[in-house]
């Protein structure tokens, strides 16, 4: 099995001997390859195509894992394409941020290109169509064209302007390109047939009015083609075969279909060369339990300033994954043990932290860190004392070397390493009890003082030279190791930890889902917890922005590349996941 780090799909269920995948739509490339389709092509071609209104999220890394994936396994190429036909809602900002998250989840397009690339293309086409009667210039409201066109069970009402000579609807969409209507003014139309039992072929808007400054094009176009013109049409200039998208695109395909092959029914040919025409596959979309997936929705929450931005690590953005410490492989694993299907889905949370824990467990340097510090302090350590201690960076990977910690006779461990009165089963320190520390000696209990308020603020021991070794001589043992920081030594740090957004695994539960408003209800108040006193190990003082690191005993974190230091000079860490694998777990149990 290849490397996760090179983006080859890898999951073994979904792939074969040879490391290709065995899913529908790898069935069907192998079938089409193999029966000379796509005039003989001997490799495929896809594309990625985010419209650029907001961040990607992890449902996008599906798609962007099955478009880059594919030619890498059957050989081809994968375009980037933004979808860049609403420039309403589209900016700059949004083009860049996908760029880098394609790149970090570990894909590289063949060319970038833009729909708007397309405009002249598309506007001469829709014109060619005009010209053979397929398509009209329609002087109706969005509203009236809404309620006309039917339900399910009845047909919609022809427009008015649907039998409007072709010359004087070409007149009238130069018009509309020339700026002379408002925006709704006026629309073109395919002139399909209002009675189809497909909605989408009840002459389907292709063109709208919009005064609105595009991103690439500026000022240059008041008319925008809808996303059914523009997108069969993008993958055929670009020579693509295999058209991947979710399934709430199934119901357009007829009219994918309809619009190219009515163009080459005109004599029309894709300007790339190509003599075969691209196909349309759906696949199901990827849900996320405890979380919205839908752009519109995490727009609402960075707009309410419920988030501090699409790169939160509590959003399920690519960017606020990298920025929690969610690792690309880790994101690669997850999204292919998802599968491929015919039915949505939607995913629990536990299992994409399980494939992150499994790709950190491998990458992550260990560090000795205390969240919630008491004192510990041992008597009979020689004053001043300071002695290095030779720790693994990582046990999973001998290459990664070893660091030096420094112990001294006054310790920070864990508030919840200590009980007064332990239970039999509480393995920790307590009053006369022996535990080891880590990489450092075995300690006996002494004794403990309290502070005003009566919570435990020091604890006494002794420990044992002899037992240097991390075992003793006379061969007694002890069942507890606890991780500690030295007083003197530690690195003040802040560190932020993570709960799920949502309360509820379904964000819209108890709600219509709609108002963005109302799924408030559903926010978790506690997603966000400061730990101001964490006491670390002087080597994170290194960790670079990104640097993922296991906090022994306690989780992943990861140095917060957004603010690295906070307001005191203080490094930043966000908790990644923590180490128990509940999915895990569950699975073992078959539950
Ligand atoms: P939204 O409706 O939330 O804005 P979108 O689907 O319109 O999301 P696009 O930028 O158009 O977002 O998506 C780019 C590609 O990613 C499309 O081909 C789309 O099918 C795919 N995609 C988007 N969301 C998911 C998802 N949750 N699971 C799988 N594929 C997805
Ligand atoms: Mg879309």
């Amino acid at each position: 099995m290849p490397a996760m780090s090179d983006g080859t799909p890898d999951s073994p269920a979904a792939t074969d001997a040879a490391g290709k995948p065995t899913h529908f739509i790898a069935e069907k490339i192998e079938a089409d390859l193999a029966a000379g389709k796509f005039n003989g092509a001997t490799e495929i071609v896809t594309r990625f195509p985010p419209e650029p209104n907001g961040f990607l999220h992890v449902g996008h890394a599906k798609s962007i894992c099955l478009n880059f994936g594919l030619p890498r396994a059957f050989g081809g190429r994968c375009n980037l394409r933004f979808d860049d036909t609403n420039p309403a809602k589209e900016e700059q900002r949004y083009i860049d941020a996908i760029k880098q998250d394609v790149r970090w989840l570990g894909f590289e397009w063949a060319e970038e290109r833009y729909a708007s690339d397309y405009f002249d293309t598309l506007y001469d086409w829709a014109c060619k169509l005009i010209e053979a009667g397929h398509a009209f210039v329609d002087d109706q409201s969005g509203d009236e064209i809404r309620a006309t066109r039917g339900d399910l069970v009845t047909p919609g009402r022809p427009s008015p302007f649907r039998d409007r000579p072709a010359d004087e609807s070409l007149d009238l969409f130069a018009r509309m390109k020339a700026g002379e209507f408002p925006d709704g003014g006026k629309v073109v139309r395919a002139r399909i047939d209002m009675a189809s039992p497909n909605l989408n072929l009840r002459d389907p808007v292709l063109y709208r009015i919009l005064h609105t400054e595009h991103p690439r094009t500026g000022d240059a176009w008041c008319v925008y083609p809808m996303y059914d013109w523009a997108h069969g049409q993008s993958d055929w200039i670009e020579g693509v075969t295999h058209s991947l998208c979710s399934l709430e695109f199934e119901d357009h395909r007829p009219l994918y279909d309809w619009c190219l092959d009515t163009l080459i029914g005109l004599g029309v040919t894709s300007p790339s060369g190509v003599t075969y025409r691209p196909e349309q596959t759906e696949f199901n979309r990827l849900n996320l339990s405890h979380t919205q997936l839908s752009k519109r929705k995490l727009r609402a929450l960075v707009e309410e300033g419920v988030v501090d931005g699409w790169n939160d690590p509590r959003m399920p953005t690519l960017a606020g994954m990298r920025r929690r410490g969610f690792t690309p492989a880790g994101l690669r694993s997850f999204v292919e043990s998802a599968g491929l299907s015919k039915r949505n889905q939607t995913m629990e949370l536990a299992r994409l932290e399980s494939s992150v824990r499994e790709d950190l467990n491998r990458v992550a340097q260990r560090r000795m860190a205390v969240l919630d510090p008491i004192r510990l302090v041992i008597e009979n350590w020689p004053a001043g004392h300071v002695e290095m201690r030779d720790a693994p960076n990582n046990p999973e990977n001998d290459a990664d070397g070893s660091r030096q910690v420094p112990m001294t006779g006054e310790l920070f461990i864990a508030r919840s390493d200590f009980m007064v009165d332990p239970p039999k089963k509480f393995f920790r320190l307590g009053p006369g009890r022996e535990v080891r520390l880590r990489f450092g000696y075995f300690v006996t209990c002494t004794g403990y003082e309290t502070d005003d308020a009566g919570h435990v603020a020091v604890v006494r021991c002794t420990y044992d030279p002899a037992t240097s070794g991390g075992s003793a001589p006379d061969g007694r043992k002890v069942k507890g190791t606890l991780t500690w920081v030295s007083v003197e030594h530690a690195l003040d740090a802040a560190v932020r930890e993570y709960q799920t957004l949502f309360a509820t695994e379904d964000p819209d539960e108890g709600t219509r889902g709609e108002n963005p408003r109302d799924w408030h209800a559903n926010l978790n108040p506690d997603s966000l917890r400061e730990i101001r006193g964490a006491k670390l190990e002087p080597a994170c003082a290194d960790a670079s922005p990104g640097q993922h690191l296991q906090f022994e005993r306690i989780g992943y974190f990861v140095r917060d590349a957004a603010t690295p230091t906070d307001g005191l000079g203080r490094p930043v860490f966000n908790a990644t996941v923590g180490l128990r694998d509940t999915w895990g777990k569950q699975q073992k149990k078959g539950g």
